[in-house]
């Protein structure tokens, strides 16, 4: 098979993909362990993982049969019918979670969107049809769809497409005093991540969480935690609500949960889920036997002690060494598990660009804001060569800069 040109590749997405995204100067070609090969043939290390989705690297043997037999039997039936994939999932993410039942579909957009309908079901099962709003928080990040982006105030995201889905207002992530100024009788239900990933790597402090689930339970409003990016063992417990003690009643999950493979859930209590009746919520591919087999082999993986032992301790390796890098352009470091920020004083993009000349993939969260969430299989060997790399582009910034 003759390998396409680079430059080939890059003009024919140019020529015929909608130009929505701003792409990095290569061509992937395959990867290995937490490793990425470009079409040249150079090698990257890989400190993103497909934005905080390829938990387990790239080529893991078990991911990489069981999608091969998955897809020999069914790739997809609809949900008409019963397959043992689906239904074994469900099982797994209940008897790993606070939920008593689970809702499929696509992405994390789509499982905020269903979470939104659950919610408003919830309130108008009850004969409270004016009960509707929705409290997302300032930094927050939900997705792309009119529902999801409605609950993202970004001007950029949201300004050239209203009017958006109504009904929303925005607190002051991490202010009590700012939730509790706006939940209230006519709120169905409140919503934000445990740990903001686009917004920056910013955690929601335990009394943060504490204070939203009282004031939902003072309110009647249902407390919706967004793990699409925190949740599946990034944050080195299965889910990053866990250490708070605090429990919501709907968690959506998704980008890392079938291992690469497009998967959103939507996991809910029992008084969640009975708000819903037979032909209210659907989706044609949600939950496909290809798909859920796949998500079986990431969340028994993700979920055993020792693997989530491992993102803790590399995790807290990576903050300590990025705490270490000596350079004034550095204003913090923040994060828990395998989902790091590294804020700058100075707009990052440059230093994106230098990674991928010096063999790193890496991307930002805000406009200075490196995030750091790679495969989770990452060794502490892997964080050094890092911090080795970093040292040196941070060390050369001030020319990148002006260049
Ligand atoms: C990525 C993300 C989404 C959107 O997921 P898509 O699969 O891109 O629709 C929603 N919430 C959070 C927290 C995310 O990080």
């Amino acid at each position: 098979m003759e390998i396409p040109l680079t430059a080939d590749i890059i003009e024919l997405e140019q020529t015929y993909v909608a130009q929505t995204y701003k792409r990095a100067p290569f061509v992937l070609s395959h990867g290995e362990g937490v490793h990425l090969i470009d079409a040249d043939g150079k090698v990257y290390l890989d400190w993103v993982a497909g934005i905080a989705v390829n938990a387990l690297g790239y080529g893991d043997a078990e991911l990489t049969h069981a999608i091969q037999r998955a897809a020999a039997g069914l790739i997809h039936v609809s949900n008409l019918y019963h397959t043992a994939p689906q239904a074994r999932l469900a099982q797994m993410l209940v008897e790993t979670s606070f939920a008593d039942r689970v809702f499929f579909c696509n992405s994390g957009a789509e499982a905020n969107e269903g979470a939104i309908k659950f919610a408003r079901k919830v309130q108008y099962e009850k004969g409270l049809v004016d009960k509707t709003q929705i409290v997302c928080f300032t930094g927050a990040f939900h997705g792309r769809t009119i529902g999801a982006v409605a609950l993202t105030p970004r001007e950029k995201y949201q300004k050239p497409f209203q009017p958006l889905m109504p009904d929303v207002i925005v607190a002051d992530f991490n202010d009590l005093d700012s939730a509790r100024a706006v939940i209230g009788a006519r709120t169905a239900a409140v919503i934000l991540e445990p740990i903001q990933g686009e917004g920056g790597i910013h955690a929601a402090t335990p009394e943060f969480l504490r204070g939203l689930r009282a004031l939902c339970d003072q309110h009647g409003a249902v407390l919706i935690f967004d793990e699409v990016q925190c949740g599946m063992g990034r944050t080195g417990t299965l889910w990053a609500h866990e250490p708070s003690g605090v429990t919501p009643d709907i968690l959506t999950a998704a980008k890392p949960l079938a291992g690469g493979l497009p998967i959103g859930a939507i996991l809910m209590t029992e008084a969640v889920a009975s708000a819903m009746h037979l032909g209210e919520h659907g989706s044609t591919f949600a939950g496909g036997p290809l798909v859920t087999s796949a998500a079986q082999v990431v969340l028994r993986r993700v979920s055993q002690p020792a693997f989530l032992a491992h993102v803790r301790e590399v995790g807290a390796y990576l903050i300590e060494r990025l705490a270490e890098i000596s350079s004034p352009l550095i204003k913090e470091v923040r994060g828990r598990g395998l989902m790091v920020g590294l804020e700058l004083t100075v707009d990052v993009t440059p230093v994106i660009e230098a990674g991928y000349q010096q063999g790193l993939i890496l991307v930002n969260a805000g406009p200075n804001v490196i995030r750091f969430v790679p495969p989770l299989i990452v060794q502490k060997l892997h964080v050094d060569e890092l911090v080795t790399r970093l040292t040196t582009i941070l060390s050369t910034l001030p020319e990148a800069a002006h260049a």
